[in-house]
């Protein structure tokens, strides 16, 4: 396993439920990349039914989780969708037979930031604030020495197994699942298999939020912003930024001052029940041309997997990927990019 983000322990937590002889590569802090921070969002809801369907499972297997560790790992509050996209959402919904309600602003089944936005809006109750201090907490004893602190500098595929080459140790396994983030173009390309290597910088911010505030409030996905309730009492948004603000050649200082400021705006404009000055923030980098979607490529007895937007698959993809790396099979791709036909 290289990769300690929520996939990579996750993938290693169900290989060691099925008994497997596992090591998981981290060359940071587990879950310290595009797993960073401390919550995010779960939702049903997606613009694919097999998205819609799979979130299901995931849902389900959240719960195992939250009953093995004793925790609640999803706050349910709901989450509600909103913006010029909502009727492909709410035909997704339909297709794969997943409770949902389609409203107006004002509804009083709403509890969200602002009273009025452009509607209608679907609400999914199902969905949710995923606590990822949790997830952290639980994963990471569920691996417990099987984590080994190490940046992985190659994966090459001999005729007995895998090499993994990580500094001066050279250690050889069965099989090899490369969930590294960022670091899985790099590292699959050794290995023959392409994934996409385009980088974007990407700054969460989060807010207080002001006494009057509906309880609880619910996430919340616009056209071009996702928000959510983060720490006790703040407020967390992310938006889609102009890309020429936040390309990787302009530099991370740069798209965070930009970001920081769309975000504030954003939040001064539209935001009544939101006090617009930053408290928190969560940086990541992530790729572009990839939305919502799991992808999936294998290689003889390596296999990658990438994606966006993976934290409310993190229980389902462990399984899957554990599964994968026992019998040499390959999940099959979902979402968007799936539907065009593109791995
Ligand atoms: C601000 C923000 C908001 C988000 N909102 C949502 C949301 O609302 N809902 C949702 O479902 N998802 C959301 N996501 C996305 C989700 O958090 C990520 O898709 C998911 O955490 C990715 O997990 P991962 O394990 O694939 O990657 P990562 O967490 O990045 O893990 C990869 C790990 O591999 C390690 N690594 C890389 N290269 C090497 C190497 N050569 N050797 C050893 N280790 C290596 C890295 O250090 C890293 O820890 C959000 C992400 C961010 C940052």
């Amino acid at each position: 396993m290289i990769g300690g983000g929520v996939v990579g322990l996750s993938a290693t937590a169900a290989l060691l439920r099925r008994g497997a002889d596992v090591r998981c590569y981290e060359a940071g802090e587990p879950m310290g990349e595009r797993s960073a921070g401390d919550t995010r969002i779960f939702r049903l809801a997606h613009t694919f039914p097999d998205m819609v369907e799979l979130a299901g499972r995931s849902r389900a297997l959240f719960a195992d989780w939250s009953g093995r560790s004793g925790t609640p790992l999803i706050d349910e509050v709901g989450t509600v969708v909103s913006g010029p996209e909502v009727a492909n959402w709410a035909a997704a919904m339909a297709t794969a037979g997943a409770a949902h309600e389609m409203v107006e602003p004002g509804s009083p089944l709403l509890r969200l930031p602002a009273a009025t936005f452009a509607g209608p809006a679907l609400i999914d109750p199902a969905g949710g604030v995923i606590r990822v201090d949790r997830i952290r907490a639980f994963l990471v004893a569920a691996v417990a020495d099987r984590l080994r602190a190490a940046h992985v500098d190659a994966v090459e595929e001999i005729a007995s197994g895998v090499r993994i080459h990580a500094g001066r140790d050279v250690d050889v396994f069965d099989a090899a699942l490369i969930c590294a983030g960022a670091g899985t173009p790099a590292l699959a390309a050794g290995v023959g298999i392409e994934a996409p290597a385009a980088l974007e910088h990407h700054l969460r911010v989060s807010f207080p939020i002001r006494p009057g505030a509906p309880e609880p409030l619910q996430c919340w996905i616009t056209g071009d912003t996702y928000q959510h309730l983060a720490a006790p009492g703040t407020w967390a948004v992310g938006a889609d930024v102009d890309p020429a603000l936040v390309s990787w050649a302009g530099g991370r200082p740069a798209a965070e001052r930009a970001s920081r400021e769309v975000l504030i705006a954003y939040a001064t404009e539209h935001l009544p029940f939101v006090e617009p000055r930053p408290v928190a923030e969560v940086y990541c980098t992530h790729d572009p041309a990839l939305g919502d979607g799991l992808q999936f490529a294998r290689n003889g007895r390596v296999l990658a997997t990438y994606g966006e937007n993976l934290m409310k698959f993190a229980p389902l993809l462990g399984d899957l990927l554990a599964q994968s790396c026992l019998d040499g099979s390959t999940p099959a791709d979902a979402g968007p990019n799936a539907a065009r036909g593109a791995s």
